[in-house]
């Protein structure tokens, strides 16, 4: 294959392999990751990415969209990679309390946007997570046991089609709307999306560190205030295990609201004596990554996630009594709210009703990374009768498949739609449909 002719019609570059500047491009955000692709497009605008689906479609190669790697899961070799990080425009109109982003826009500068305004987007944990990936596949914001998944609440996407046609996909082509809100990235390549704001009167949020000592009673408090919390309020339970520090428990908690309301719905928490470390206060919704101050950096993250059907006696042996060691973080977050009455016609996210989401977190470097994936696997198999199955398709890690975010009708909906808008498969997301 040749990139001659496609390199003469972009205003953005293309880089092959044995290119200055290639093996960095082609580098995921998930350094365990590795992408020898075929070539790698930075795209300056919107026909820069109609050029390259047109490209690929004539060429029979597969392209793959992306502004950051944090979902990447490898196996494409034969691909063009389309680095859409030069899309990067954020557009606030807070009269509408609508956001226009461009596709490579990342949930930092979209929040820091919004919240001029005093509004916000459904932002998850991580600000330099991509507003494109997270939604296409559901999106599990802070806020969205209030409103809901990012998907939901998109307006308009416009996206480059299997042909290579530009186009604006709304309520006016509801089967295709439906698969992009929360189906992942195989129905097109999307070259800008605008989404609902949502009003931000303050936020009460941070963490709350213990040592491990503290970890029944830290639980136990969890489990008090997630039992009848407002929809406003979301709480996510740690078991941490640094290199070379003792053992630690912290919840990380985000109340979206009167800060007042969120302390004193909290106050909970200082009857738990000894804390290390006490991050409560007010915050800034442009601030939102501050709470799990997760790297920002590119890493070798090895995650496994499952829905929990409850925290019984049995979930809670398994996650609270063992070592967290050799993983970094044991996390359950509190869903409900607005994640279980989700239109399952709105989107192909739809509800999920699991009340939790159990995140097992490792470093995958060389030394440790076959014991974290068996320490997974261990714990999974310990508490599968309390596990649905299925799980967030944000969530999805690279050995698992599409097939475990969705039911069947789901899956085969996605599917049929797959096969009628892209029947060559040029457009390839990091977990197909057909895959
Ligand atoms: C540190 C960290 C924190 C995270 N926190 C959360 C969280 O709080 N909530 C949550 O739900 N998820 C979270 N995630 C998961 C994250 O949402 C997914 O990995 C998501 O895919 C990332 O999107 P991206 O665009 O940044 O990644 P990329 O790897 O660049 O893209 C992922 C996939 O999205 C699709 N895609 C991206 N852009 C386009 C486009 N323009 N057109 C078509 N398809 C496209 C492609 O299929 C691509 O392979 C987190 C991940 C990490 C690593």
């Amino acid at each position: 294959m040749t990139f001659e002719d496609l390199r003469a019609e972009l205003s953005g570059r293309v880089l092959v392999p044995g290119d200055e500047g290639f093996e960095a491009a082609a580098r995921p955000w998930s350094s365990a990751v590795t992408q020898p692709v075929a070539a790698v497009v930075r795209a300056s605008d919107a026909d820069d990415v109609a050029a390259v689906v047109a490209h690929a479609r004539r060429a029979g190669v597969p392209v793959v969209a992306q502004p950051t790697g944090h979902g990447a899961t490898g196996g494409i070799e034969d691909a063009i990679l389309l680095r859409t990080g030069g899309l990067d425009s954020v557009e606030i109109d807070a009269e509408r309390r609508v956001a226009k982003v461009g596709a490579g826009a990342n949930w930092g500068a979209v929040q820091a946007a919004a919240a001029a305004h005093g509004l916000t987007g459904l932002a998850g944990s991580n600000p330099v997570v991509g507003v494109t990936g997270y939604t296409l596949g559901g999106g599990l914001s802070w806020f969205g046991r209030k409103y809901g998944w990012a998907s939901d609440a998109v307006r308009t996407f416009e996206i480059v089609d299997a042909e290579g046609a530009r186009t604006r996909v709304g309520a006016e082509d509801p089967e295709l709307f439906w698969a992009l809100r929360g189906g992942g990235g195989d129905f097109g390549v999307v070259t800008a999306l605008e989404f609902d704001l949502f009003p931000a009167p303050g936020l009460y949020g941070g963490r709350v560190l213990w040592h491990g000592a503290r970890t029944a009673e830290v639980f136990a408090a969890f489990q008090e205030i997630t039992a009848d919390a407002p929809d406003e309020l979301s709480v996510w339970f740690h078991r941490l295990q640094f290199p070379d520090a003792p053992p630690m428990v912290a919840l990380d908690v985000a109340y979206l609201g009167d800060p007042e309301v969120g302390r004193a719905l909290l106050t909970r928490l200082d009857a738990i004596d000894g804390p290390l470390a006490d991050k409560r206060g007010t915050l800034s919704v442009a601030n939102l990554g501050e709470i799990t101050a997760e790297p920002t950096d590119p890493s070798p993250a090895l995650s496994r996630a499952e829905l929990l059907t409850d925290l019984g006696d049995a979930v809670v042996k398994t996650l609270l009594d063992e070592p967290v060691a050799p993983l970094a973080d044991i996390q359950i977050r509190h869903l409900g709210g607005a994640f279980a009455r989700a239109d399952a016609d709105g989107g192909a996210r739809g509800p999920i009703t699991e009340p939790y989401l159990l995140y097992a977190l490792g470093l995958g470097f060389p030394h440790i990374a076959a014991a974290v994936k068996s320490r997974r696997a261990e714990i999974v198999d310990a508490i599968g009768a309390h596990i649905s199955g299925l799980k967030p398709y944000t969530f999805l890690t690279p050995e698992e498949t599409a097939a475990a975010a969705f039911d069947s009708s789901t899956l085969a909906r996605l599917r049929a739609i797959k096969r009628a808008r892209d029947p060559q498969s040029v457009i390839r997301a990091n977990y197909p449909v057909l895959g």
